[in-house]
C-alpha cells in the first residue's frame, strides 16, 4: 500500500458527506453512489472483481456507513479533546465482522504483508479501516482537522512540512477564504486605484 492512501482512504469516506449550497448531500446514499465511489477508490479490486451487481453493493452498503460513522466520531473526538473510549470500542465491534486473510512474501529483498478480503467488499473496508489506523499511528493528532470554510463540514490530514494547513482543498475552500478576505480588507477602499490583493 503505499503511503499516500494509507493517509487519505478514511478521510475521502469521510467526506462523501459535504455540504453544497448550505444543504447536505451524502455520495453514499444511493448504491449507484456507493459503486461510483469504489469505483474511483479501488480501481485495483475493480478491475479484478465483477462489483456492479446487487450482492456486492448489499454487501458493503451498511458496514460502509458504519465504518464512515466510526471514522467521523475519532476524528470528532480528536479535533474537540474528548475521550475516545467509545468510538474505539465501535470500531473494534466492526472489526470483529471483517472476515480476512493475510499472508507474508519476501520478494526482491523488501517484505510485505498482504491481506486479502475474503471477498471484494471485506478487502475494501480493511483498506479503509487500516488507512485510519495507520493515521492514528503515524500521524499527531493535532494534524487531524477539520476544514476552517465555514461552508465546509470536510475532513483532512494536515501532511504539509510546517502543519499549518487549515482547508480541505485550496482551490477550492482555501480560495474562496482568500476572497472573502480580500473583499473585505478593500471594504469602503474602493475609490482607491490600483489595489492589489494581498495574500
Ligand atoms: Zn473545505
Amino acid at each position: 500500500m503505499d503511503t499516500d492512501e494509507s493517509l487519505t482512504l478514511w478521510t475521502a469516506l469521510v467526506n462523501t458527506r459535504y455540504l453544497h449550497d448550505g444543504h447536505e448531500v451524502d455520495d453514499l446514499k444511493t448504491p449507484e453512489g456507493l459503486l461510483d465511489w469504489i469505483k474511483q477508490y479501488f480501481p485495483d479490486i475493480v478491475s479484478s472483481h465483477p462489483v456492479d451487481n446487487p450482492i456486492f453493493i448489499g454487501q458493503m452498503l451498511q458496514p460502509l456507513r458504519d465504518l464512515r460513522e466510526i471514522c467521523l466520531l475519532i476524528a470528532t473526538a480528536l479535533t474537540h479533546h474528548t475521550p475516545l473510549r467509545d468510538a474505539l470500542k465501535r470500531w473494534n465491534q466492526w472489526l470483529e465482522d471483517l472476515n480476512l486473510k493475510a499472508h507474508v512474501i519476501w520478494n526482491e529483498g523488501q517484505f510485505h504483508e498482504v491481506i486479502h478480503g475474503v471477498d471484494p467488499s471485506q478487502h475494501i473496508l480493511w483498506r479503509i479501516s487500516h488507512s485510519l489506523a495507520e493515521t492514528l499511528q503515524r500521524v499527531p493528532s493535532e494534524r487531524i482537522r477539520q476544514c476552517e470554510d465555514e461552508q465546509c463540514i470536510r475532513y483532512f490530514v494536515d501532511t504539509s512540512r510546517g502543519g499549518h494547513r487549515r482547508w480541505c482543498n485550496m482551490a477550492t475552500c482555501g480560495n474562496r477564504q482568500k476572497v472573502a478576505r480580500y473583499r473585505a480588507k478593500n471594504k469602503g477602499s474602493k475609490t482607491r486605484s490600483g489595489a492589489v490583493p494581498k495574500r
